[in-house]
């Protein structure tokens, strides 16, 4: 079991170019030791980089990396106390489970019965007892999966190193092996750092997790920090459903209140630790969760904003019902409820309707 407070992974300005492609900027970051640990970001963020970088792959352009303390720069993937699972499945097709399982043990030259004890008992860890003797094409996406991972954490790295791991599979599945993850990973204690671009799943399996995009680390935290608090614009369009005003700062005022012009209308929200001047470009930013419709001819109580627009549309989803309505610059914002069961509101497209939310609930976002 890994020391508290012990750190796995420590990056300092970390850069990676490819040709002109700036894959990674100076990236800093530390991860505890036994901490399930998610990259999060977009399609070509440089999350995978990341990995590979930590992983020995590909040589940094710039900066250094250190893995329990030793700086491994210099240290080709089988010198360090890493191990990565694939996007895709990468399964020798030719040998069945067990030997798959034990292939790296082989290679070490461990005794057979050793290895054979070994395997079994990875096996056993990630739900595939009995399934020794099957080849890769007679199991499942998600079996194989599993067999890739009791490959990887039958080797006993410090770290394991996961790039989109469940990319491959159905929605449903993908869920369940999330949670399956989790539980791996709480009981084998090492370091989890699994990259992947789908919220939800970062969501599931995150101690921590950091937002990567165009080759920055935005900022870091725990989801619900993320997704109740995020710092910037682009974690608040990124995590959860958020509705994003820009606009420029007219007014702030001693009690901490930043009033914003939109164009068309104002609003206020509250400042944060960094307040804006007066002319400065900020974004609001409020779930749409924290959103209603009220009355047409409803004004804005005390500590409320309320914004004017004409419904678009209605989308029943089951649990939640969206209604989608259109701002006077032509801008679409989200309101979802819970669906109520009463059969729709009855309110008509292109009707002229009001929304608003508790002022508490805005998050204000300085470019
Ligand atoms: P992610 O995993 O977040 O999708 P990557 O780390 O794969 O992002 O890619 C980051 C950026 O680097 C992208 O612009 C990508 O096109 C570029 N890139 C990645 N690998 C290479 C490579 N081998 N050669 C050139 N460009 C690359
Ligand atoms: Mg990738």
């Amino acid at each position: 079991m890994p020391e508290k407070n012990d750190i796995a992974v420590e990056v300092k300005g970390l850069s990676k170019n490819y040709g002109d492609v700036r894959a990674l900027k100076s990236i800093d970051l530390q991860i505890g030791a036994g901490e399930y640990f998610v990259l999060l970001g977009p399609s070509g963020g440089g999350k995978t980089t990341l990995l590979r970088l930590i992983g020995g792959f590909i040589r940094p352009t710039a900066g250094e990396i250190f893995l329990h303390s030793a700086e491994v720069s210099h240290l080709p993937p089988n010198g360090r106390p890493t191990s990565m699972v694939f996007q895709s499945f990468a399964l020798f097709p030719h040998m069945n489970v067990q030997t798959n399982v034990g292939y790296g043990l082989r290679l070490r030259n461990m005794p057979k019965v050793e290895i054979r004890e070994r395997v079994d008992a990875m096996l056993e860890m990630v739900g595939l007892t009995g399934y020794g003797e099957r080849m890769p094409h007679e199991l499942s996406g998600g079996q194989q999966q599993r067999v890739q991972l009791a490959r990887s954490l039958v080797l006993e790295v410090k770290i394991l190193l996961l790039d989109e791991p469940l990319a491959a599979l159905d929605a449903k599945l993908r869920k369940e092996m999330c949670i399956e993850l989790k539980r791996i990973q709480e009981k084998v204690g090492i370091t989890f750092i699994h990259v992947t671009h789908n919220q939800e799943e970062a969501m599931t399996v995150a101690d921590d997790l950091a937002i990567i995009s165009g080759g920055k680390l935005l900022e870091r935290g725990k989801a619900r920090d993320l997704y109740e608090n995020p710092i910037h614009r682009f974690t608040a369009e990124f995590i959860g459903e958020n509705n994003v005003f820009d606009g420029h700062v007219t007014a702030v005022d001693g009690e901490g209140h930043v009033m914003v012009d939109l164009g068309y209308t104002n609003l206020t929200v509250h400042g944060r630790d960094q307040m804006p001047g007066v002319g400065d470009k900020v974004s609001i930013s409020v779930r749409s969760e924290l959103v209603q419709l009220v009355d047409g001819n409803a004004m804005a109580a005390q500590g409320q904003e309320i914004l004017s627009g004409t419904h678009r549309e209605t989308v029943y989803l089951g649990l939640t019902t969206s209604e989608l309505v259109r701002l006077p610059n032509g801008q679409e914002l989200l309101v979802r409820q819970l669906s109520d069961g009463s059969g729709g509101n009855g309110i008509k497209v292109d009707e002229a309707v009001q929304i608003s939310w508790r002022t508490v609930d805005g998050r204000l976002h300085v470019s």
